[in-house]
């Protein structure tokens, strides 16, 4: 058991139920088996059906579709402590709870009645996908097409790339150029709810021309599935544009960067979990472990690398809250939510690096849980935008809302 040095302080009694909770989940289920899942590079099948069974997909998603109904700011709080027992569990219901919020949202009445309730019980799984084999950063650059056909289906074709969940989920919300004239871009870009058979590599039926590439083999973040998804003819009927037809047609683009705004206060959420997680193992190994006669908890310069490694998670934390407590009010956080992003992450990856030296050659071991922290923690700076369009986004931000 690590040493519990998490805040529970400014939580709700709700919010401090469900932390608790999802926490012991963590400790009891996650945490003991994440090292034979990671190694394995397998599907956590027993743990994503618990999670299933305590309502974990659907913890936004409103009562009246079978979800939780609860806010951005507690559901960061949850994934902080899925995170701290792995990142990949949390990864599994990250692209889901960025598709339940774009049906939120955006969706027509049909699509919420049709999709959210199987989200809320956890049947289908959502996948979220804009990155393309030539493509990431600049979203207005992708290059997949949506052309509609003369009987009124949209036919899909083209590449997508580091799809997460891409083989398991039920639904992938997808971007497609729907109209490659539009100026600029974005304009002619449309978000696309394309259903397929989860786990199937190769669709067939009314989902054929979906097929789904062998996964990628990554440094980390194992168990969670990254893939390709190559869609050839496939056939999308009208009424699974996101909003319908008439509304969500050349909206796609705005549609999904307003989701990639709650996607960041989950990835931050992400970085808060990873953080805590090193900084507990450096605190115990450091009490532990003996050179020069004493724990090396006593060396004041391991002392100043704890401190260092709390303050960060702390601020982290802070600032993580602050963004989805904006959110949940309604005010705008775009701002706050890139600076979450951007702290969180690159602290979880600077205490992850910190807890490994604290283990010195023992960090370098598989025995050691912070080994996979190594190598997940990375992942963080990449996903929903790295450090440096984090920085582009907080900067056009702050001169925006400081225009002289
Ligand atoms: C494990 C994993 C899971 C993922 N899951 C998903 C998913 O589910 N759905 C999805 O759509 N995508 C997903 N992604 C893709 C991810 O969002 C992209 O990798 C990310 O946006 C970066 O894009 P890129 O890899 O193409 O890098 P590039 O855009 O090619 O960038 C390369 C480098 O150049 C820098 N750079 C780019 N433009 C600028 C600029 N203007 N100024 C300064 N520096 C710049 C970048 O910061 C980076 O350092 C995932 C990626 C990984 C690794």
């Amino acid at each position: 058991m690590a040493v519990d040095t998490s805040a529970t302080s400014e939580q709700t009694e709700i919010q401090r139920d469900i932390t608790e909770m999802v926490r012991q989940f963590a400790d009891e289920q996650i945490i003991p088996n994440a090292e034979r899942y990671d190694h394995e590079d397998s599907f956590p099948e027993p743990i994503v059906e618990q999670m299933k069974e305590l309502g974990l997909f659907g913890v936004t998603i409103p009562e009246e579709y079978g979800g939780m109904g609860l806010d951005l700011t507690t559901y960061a709080m949850i994934v902080e402590e899925l995170s701290r027992g792995w990142i990949s569990i949390s990864g599994v219901v990250n692209t889901h709870f960025i598709g339940s919020y774009l049906l939120m949202k955006f969706g027509t009445d049909e699509q919420k009645e049709h999709f959210l309730p199987k989200m809320a019980s956890g049947e289908i799984r959502a996948a979220f996908s804009l990155s393309e084999p030539e493509v990431g950063s600049d979203v207005q650059g992708i290059k997949a097409t949506a052309k509609k056909d003369e009987d009124g289906n949209w036919e899909l074709n083209g590449q997508k790339m580091w799809v997460t969940n891409g083989l398991g989920a039920g639904v992938v919300f997808v971007l497609m150029k729907s109209d490659p004239k539009a100026e600029p871009p974005y304009r002619g870009m449309t978000c696309f709810i394309t259903e397929k058979e989860p786990w199937a590599e190769e669709n067939s039926g009314e989902f054929a021309g979906l097929t789904i590439p062998p996964k990628i083999k990554k440094m980390g973040y194992k168990g969670v599935e990254s893939t390709e998804l190559v869609y050839d003819g496939y056939r999308c009927p009208p009424d699974r544009v996101l909003g319908g037809e008439e509304a969500g047609v050349g909206q796609g683009f705005v549609q999904m960067m307003d989701a990639l705004e709650v996607g960041r206060v989950n990835v931050a959420a992400r970085g808060v979990g990873i953080a805590q997680r090193a900084l507990e193992l450096a605190l115990r190994y450091s009490q532990e472990r003996k050179t020069f006669g004493k724990p090396i908890a006593q060396h004041q310069a391991i002392q100043f690398k704890l401190a260092d490694m709390a303050t960060k998670v702390e601020a982290a934390r802070l600032l993580t809250r602050k963004a989805a407590r904006l959110k949940d009010a309604g005010e705008r956080s775009d701002l706050e939510a890139g600076m979450a992003k951007l702290l969180a992450s690159e602290n979880g990856k600077e205490c992850v690096e910190e807890c490994f030296r604290i283990h010195g050659g023992y960090g370098y071991s598989k025995e050691y849980e912070v080994e996979r922290l190594y190598r997940d923690a990375p992942l963080l700076l990449i996903g929903e935008g790295t450090s440096e369009i984090q920085r582009m986004v907080i900067g056009k931000k702050l001169l925006q809302r400081h225009k002289i």
